[in-house]
């Protein structure tokens, strides 16, 4: 049994090929224009990933299981098999216009981690879990999170289940349709601890040189959506005083939000509108409704919590000058230091025992693990992406900068598992 890899050197390594290939394989699902993927959840593509995760998973000897938002638990038993396990996971949904690595990396890692285990006959007191949470990137059906948020019961089972996508398709019968409504109550597995392997998403491992990023602190994000409501009218004769033009309202607000942005941008603040549509959105008719998604992201929480205020100043302000009125009708957040001290120094002593280097980094986007640090504690490792570019289908990865990254995250668990 491997529990200190100091005294035993008894450092462990993946097969590089063999999650490369995995990658590939996933890659050829929802493939869009060569490189990328359009992978929504609870799509076609999205179930025929499933289907070859869970026969990959079944493979490896784990049992499978799936919650009823969808959520995969692929569990490899322990020793000691009613200890709570050490779990990994991430997402296999994408973005409308993703790449290949983005969230895949996280579960083909895990699933690496597990094959790897098997190759050395490797057994661990605690059992180890692979998880594949449903709808992490919020393309489809909103919020972003979804299945990681009902898993922790920050959404309810019913509020998930009745989502509806731009079609009015609903969560509940798309989950169905590609078979995934399963059975397991939400937040059934109990976990001792919870890594998440990511791509960084930005470009500072690969600008230092540096293959391991390990997560320290994340940056507060809140997100809105906003209803602007104006009236038709002939966009002829309609004098310009006499107008509620809800388009002209939504521009306003769109550059006002983006002039908060690069106020904060000394310190690393962002704020983007990244969503728009109106109605009826035709020649001839001035628009009566707009509706408007903003997102905006600081390092210090409350600088983000003063930034929501600055967006709902600038949302009067807006209004008043297009004369519509304008309403948050949702809003999220996450991003509370959702980092436990005790992973971080874990993958720390790890990557220190197994004489690699790393780097103490930020997240500055939202993940599956922000909701399970909620309940478990929890650590992130991030491994470099080409130019930091993602959420394109020209995201892309180097194995060679990647391995290492897999290999603190196999060690890592093994030594939590044996404790
Ligand atoms: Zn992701």
């Amino acid at each position: 049994m491997i529990t200190d890899l100091h005294a035993d050197k008894n450092i462990l390594e993946i097969d590089g090929a063999r999650l490369w290939d995995s990658l590939e394989a996933s890659g050829e699902i929802g493939k869009l224009r060569d490189t990328g993927l359009r992978r929504l959840p609870l799509s076609d593509a999205d179930k025929e990933m499933r289907d070859l995760f869970c026969t990959w998973a079944r493979d490896a000897g784990c049992t499978v299981t799936v919650d009823q938002v969808g959520n995969i638990f692929a569990r490899r038993p322990g020793t000691e098999d009613s200890l709570p396990a050490i779990a990994t996971g991430s997402h296999l949904d994408t973005q409308m216009c993703g790449g290949k690595y983005d969230g895949v990396l996280g579960v083909m890692s895990g699933l690496e981690v597990i094959r790897t285990l098997n190759d050395r006959g490797i057994q661990t007191k605690r059992a180890m879990e692979v998880v594949v949470w449903t709808n992490e990137e919020g393309a489809r059906y909103t919020p972003p999170m979804q299945g990681s948020l009902a898993f922790i019961g920050d959404l309810s089972l019913d509020e998930v289940l009745r989502s509806e996508d731009a079609d009015g398709l609903a969560f509940g019968e798309e989950l169905q349709r590609i078979g995934y409504d399963g059975a397991r109550a939400l937040g059934e597995s109990k976990f001792a601890q919870y890594y998440e392997l990511h791509i960084e998403q930005g470009p500072a491992l690969e600008a230092m040189g540096i293959d391991i990023g390990i997560v320290v602190s994340g940056f507060k994000s809140h997100g809105v959506k906003i209803e602007v409501t104006g009236r038709t009218a002939h966009v002829g004769p309609t004098p310009m005083d006499q107008r509620q033009n809800a388009l002209v309202g939504a521009a306003h607000l769109v550059t006002a939000v983006d002039g908060i942005g690069w106020q904060h941008h000394p310190q690393g603040g962002k704020a983007t509108t990244s969503q728009i549509s109106c109605f009826p959105n035709l020649p001839g008719i001035i628009s009566e409704s707009a509706n408007l998604t903003v997102d905006f992201r600081h390092p210090e929480p409350e600088v983000a919590d003063q930034m929501l205020s600055e967006v709902k100043a600038a949302m009067l302000e807006a209004a008043d000058k297009a004369n519509v009125s304008m309403a948050i009708v949702d809003s999220w957040s996450f991003g509370d230091n959702p980092f436990a001290g005790e992973c971080i120094q874990h993958l720390s002593d790890t990557a220190d025992a197994m004489d690699v280097s790393y780097m103490e980094i930020r997240s500055q986007a939202g993940h599956d693990a922000y909701a399970i640090g909620k309940i478990a504690p929890m650590g992130m490792i991030f491994t470099p992406c080409t130019g930091g570019i993602s959420h394109n289908v020209e995201e892309s990865i180097e194995l060679d900068r990647t391995v290492p990254g897999v290999n603190l995250l196999l060690n890592a668990m093994v030594t939590a598992a044996n404790r």
